[in-house]
């Protein structure tokens, strides 16, 4: 069921290739630097394209799919996966657009993140509320002149401030402040729209290179037609655009996993230790071994959600089941790793302790792995409530 054409491993190949080159020796820098690096975005989508590829032809996109887009994300992961990330949201965000946009926002705002000469995030986090969507009190207000007024506070927005992000797309409450069940809408903000602020970048544990901000929006306007969706519709697309982010955010933790394995069973075939290998060390080898069932199973539950999503088949169980597994296993395939390589593994020389560092919050963002399996629990007909 797995098994991929050849086009499909000739896309891995080629993406592989480019990471192991370009990414995976510049790395640690980016890491240190803790700043977006965008020549390198720029540089990697001139070279091998890699935003086109889910995009529709007419678009300027390759008109390939989700299962593409993930396994040139697994390869950009497996270099670093905080450069997969910014490259997974720039992707999600234009896909949105995509499919909910209007004539307008996509002719105007696509092309440019499909030929990844440009970023855009989602907004949907706030300070009093992340898992909680409904806790979101960003309001936009309808003026007498027919514009939104926007007001409020997002937080932890990954690509909101970098030198190429073009837009943010901000999810606000639009119903009257009486309404008892508050309605969201979904706002395409241009970079540079007045009453818009972007913060301070964080200084973050992990993910350090990619481009992280709050924004203040302080009656930013904008008019209807930078609504995306259907007034009201706010809180649907961003669930429908977490739902599809689920593939990739399980290909990003996936690629890391890899990426430990790999480091770890090259370290073990090297090191000596007791007059051999540690690889002829049963118990080590029982960690690495640990470590390979850990990401297959991750590999397999990543692949299905990404075919079926193409397919237009992928339940809401399948998605949360690969995000859970994927991104709880990549800490555990990390820590695996990082025994492994013993006090080596803990000096930031190695990049063990960065993958440790970086996949810690895969377990929090995109819908936590509480709310996963919150999820799951629902879909397995238990009485679950997210109010
Ligand atoms: C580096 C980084 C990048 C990010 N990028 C973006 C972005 O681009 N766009 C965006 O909108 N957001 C982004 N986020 C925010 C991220 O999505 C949120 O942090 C995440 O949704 C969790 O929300 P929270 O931090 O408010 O935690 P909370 O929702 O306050 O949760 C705190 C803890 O409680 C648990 N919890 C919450 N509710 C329940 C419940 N009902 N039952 C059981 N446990 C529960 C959670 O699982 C978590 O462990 C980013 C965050 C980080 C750190």
């Amino acid at each position: 069921m797995f098994e991929l054409t050849q086009d499909q491993k000739n896309l891995q190949h080629t993406v592989r290739e480019w990471a192991q080159a370009e990414l995976a020796p510049r790395a640690y820098d980016l890491d240190k630097e803790a700043q977006f690096p965008t020549e390198l975005y720029l540089r990697m989508n001139r070279e091998i394209g890699v935003c086109a590829i889910p995009f529709k032809e007419e678009h300027g996109g390759v008109g390939l799919g989700v299962l593409e887009m993930s396994l040139a994300i697994e390869e950009l992961a497996r270099a670093d996966q905080t450069f997969a990330l910014s490259v997974m949201v720039a992707v999600a965000t234009g896909l949105t657009l995509q499919t909910f946009g209007s004539d307008m926002q996509k002719a105007k705002y696509l092309p440019e993140i499909v030929a990844g000469r440009a970023v855009g995030s989602i907004a949907g986090t706030e300070p009093q509320a992340g898992s909680w969507t409904a806790g979101f009190t960003t309001r936009a207000t309808k003026q007498t002149d027919g514009q939104w007024s926007i007001t409020g506070e997002k937080a932890f927005i990954t690509n909101s401030g970098a030198d190429i992000t073009a837009y943010n797309l901000i999810c606000a409450v639009t119903s009257a402040p009486t309404d008892p069940k508050s309605k969201m809408s979904l706002f395409l903000v241009p970079a540079g729209t007045p009453g818009v602020t972007i913060g301070k970048s964080y200084d973050k544990l992990g993910w350090r290179s990619s481009d992280t901000h709050p924004i203040y929006l302080d009656g930013a306007k904008v008019g209807d037609e930078m609504m995306v969706g259907n007034e009201g519709d706010g809180r649907y697309i961003v669930h429908k655009t977490y739902q599809s982010a689920r593939c990739f955010l399980s290909a990003c933790a996936l690629g890391l996993s890899q990426a430990c394995l790999d480091h770890s069973i090259a370290y073990a075939k090297d090191r000596q230790a007791f007059g051999r290998t540690l690889g002829g060390l049963q118990l080590v080898q029982k960690m690495i071994a640990d470590m390979a069932v850990k990401v297959e199973t991750s590999r397999l539950l990543a692949r299905q959600a990404a075919m079926k999503a193409d397919q237009g088949t992928a339940s809401i169980l399948e998605l949360a089941m690969a995000k859970y597994h994927c991104c709880e296993m990549s800490s555990e395939v990390a820590d695996l790793a990082l025994q492994v390589h013993g006090g080596f593994g803990f000096m930031n020389d190695c990049p063990i302790s960065r993958y440790l560092r970086d996949t810690r919050i895969t377990r929090i963002g995109d819908g936590s792995s509480q709310i996963q399996t919150m999820i799951i629990a629902k879909e397995l007909g238990l009485d679950v409530t997210f109010t």
